[in-house]
C-alpha cells in the first residue's frame, strides 16, 4: 500500500518533517487510509543529508519510496567478492584492474589523457564470473555497488522505470565512488525496433541520457553491462561502453591460460571452505578432463551435487539423515564427482561459443 504515496515528492517529505507536530513520529497515513511506518524512508534519507540538513540537489526531486526501494534492494555497501574468489580469468583481471580500480582509487592521477571510460561490457556465455567481477571491482575500489537487471526495469519496475533510472544514477552520483552493474544490458539497450512499447523507450532514452552525463561529468561513476548476447547491443550502446572484455567459459580450449585450472581451483575451492577437501591430484585432474566446456557456474553446480555422495550412500544403507553423525560420514571421492557429472550437464553449447569470439574480433578491447 505504501507505494501509493509516490506523489509525495521529497521535497514535500521534507517540508512536512519541519512542520510535523510530532517530530518523532513515525507513521504516516497512506492514501488508502491506512498507516505506515516510515522509519526505514526516514532514516535512508536522512543519511543522505548534508550538514546543512538539506537532500544534494540529484536527489530534491526524487520520490522517497524510489531512494528507499533502491537503497534496500538494489544498493549494497559491501558486496563481499575479492579478486581471489574469482577463478581464471587473469587476463580480465588484470585489465579491470588497470582500466577500473586504479582510477576509482586515484582519480587525481587518472585524469586528463589518462581519465577512464565510464563504460565497461563484460560479454560471455552465462556463468562465467561476470557478476562476479562487477562485485569484485566494487569491492576491491571501495565503491558502493548498484546491481539491477535490465529484465527487472523493463518487468516489474516498468510502470516507474523512467524514474528508477534517474533516481538509481542520482543516488549513485551521491554514493561516489560508485559501480552501477546492469545484468542483461542488452534488452535495455538492444537495437530498436517499430514495435517496441512507448515506455520502453522512454526508459532506454533515459538510461543513455543517464551514462551520457556519467561520461561527460567528473563523477566517480562506473557502469558495467553485461551480456551473453553482446551482438543485440545497438551501436549507440556499444559506443558508450568504451572497454568491451571477452569472459569465456573456464574451459582448456580456450586461448586463455589458466582455464583448466580455473576449473580445478573452483572444485578445490568450494570443497575446502566446507572441509571436505580429501581429492587427490589425480582425481582433480581426472575432474577438469570430464568437464572440458562447464562453466563457472555449472562447476559450482557439479561440486554441490557431488558434496550429497556421502549423504546419499548413507541413506541408501539404512540410515536415517537425524541419526547421521558428522564424523561418520566418508569423505567426497571420485565416484560421487562422476556420479554428479550424470545429473549436471554443461549448460552452454560449445558451438555458441564461435559468435562470442567473433563479436569480440570485432568489437572486444582485447581480442
Ligand atoms: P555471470 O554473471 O557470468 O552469469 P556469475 O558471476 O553470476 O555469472 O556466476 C554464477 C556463479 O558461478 C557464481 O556465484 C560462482 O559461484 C560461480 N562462478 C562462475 N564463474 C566463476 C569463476 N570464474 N570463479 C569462481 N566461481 C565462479
Amino acid at each position: 500500500a505504501w507505494l501509493r504515496v509516490k506523489n509525495a515528492s521529497l521535497e514535500n517529505h521534507h517540508q512536512k518533517r519541519k512542520s510535523d507536530a510530532s517530530p518523532n513520529s513515525t507513521v504516516s497515513k497512506q492514501s488508502d487510509g491506512t498507516n505506515r511506518d516510515t522509519t526505514s524512508t526516514n532514516k535512508c534519507i536522512d543519511m543522505l543529508r548534508g550538514p546543512d540538513g538539506e537532500l544534494p540537489a540529484k536527489l530534491r526531486s526524487v520520490e522517497s519510496y524510489l531512494i528507499e526501494r533502491i537503497s534496500n534492494e538494489i544498493m549494497s555497501h559491501d558486496p563481499n567478492v575479492r579478486w581471489e574468489d574469482i577463478a581464471g580469468l587473469h587476463h580480465a583481471k588484470k585489465c579491470v584492474t588497470e582500466m577500473v580500480i586504479w582510477p576509482l582509487l586515484r582519480p587525481d592521477i587518472f585524469k586528463g589523457c589518462r581519465s577512464p571510460g565510464r563504460g565497461l561490457l563484460l560479454f560471455g556465455p552465462p556463468g562465467t564470473g561476470k557478476t562476479m567481477i562487477g562485485k569484485a571491482i566494487a569491492g576491491e575500489a571501495k565503491a558502493t555497488f548498484f546491481y539491477i537487471s535490465a529484465s527487472s526495469v523493463l518487468g516489474k519496475w516498468m510502470g516507474e522505470g523512467e524514474k528508477l533510472v534517474r533516481a538509481l544514477f542520482g543516488l549513485a552520483s551521491c554514493r561516489q565512488p560508485a559501480v552501477i552493474f546492469v545484468d542483461e544490458i542488452d534488452s535495455l539497450l538492444s537495437r530498436r525496433s517499430d514495435r517496441e512499447h512507448d515506455v520502453t523507450r522512454r526508459i532506454k532514452t533515459q538510461f543513455l541520457i543517464e551514462m551520457e552525463g556519467c561520461d561527460t561529468g567528473s563523477e566517480q561513476i562506473l557502469l558495467i553491462g553485461a551480456t551473453n548476447r553482446p551482438q543485440d547491443l545497438d551501436e549507440a550502446a556499444r559506443r558508450r561502453l568504451t572497454k568491451r572484455l571477452y569472459i569465456p567459459l573456464p574451459s582448456s580450449g580456450n586461448h586463455l591460460f589458466g582455464c583448466k585450472e580455473a576449473r580445478a581451483w573452483i572444485v578445490r575451492n568450494l570443497l575446502e571452505k566446507d572441509g571436505l577437501f580429501k581429492l587427490s591430484t589425480e582425481d582433480i585432474d581426472s575432474i577438469c578432463k570430464s568437464t572440458e566446456g562447464y562453466s563457472g557456474s555449472d562447476m559450482k553446480n557439479l561440486v554441490k551435487d557431488a558434496s550429497m555422495g556421502p549423504l546419499r550412500e548413507a541413506f541408501t544403507q539404512g540410515t536415517e539423515i537425524t541419526n547421521l553423525k558428522k564424523e561418520d560420514m566418508r569423505d567426497v571421492n571420485l565416484q560421487d564427482f562422476e556420479n554428479a557429472l550424470q545429473e549436471v550437464r554443461p549448460s552452454v553449447f560449445l558451438n555458441e561459443l564461435g559468435s562470442y569470439e567473433d563479436w569480440n574480433s570485432k568489437f572486444g578491447s582485447f581480442p
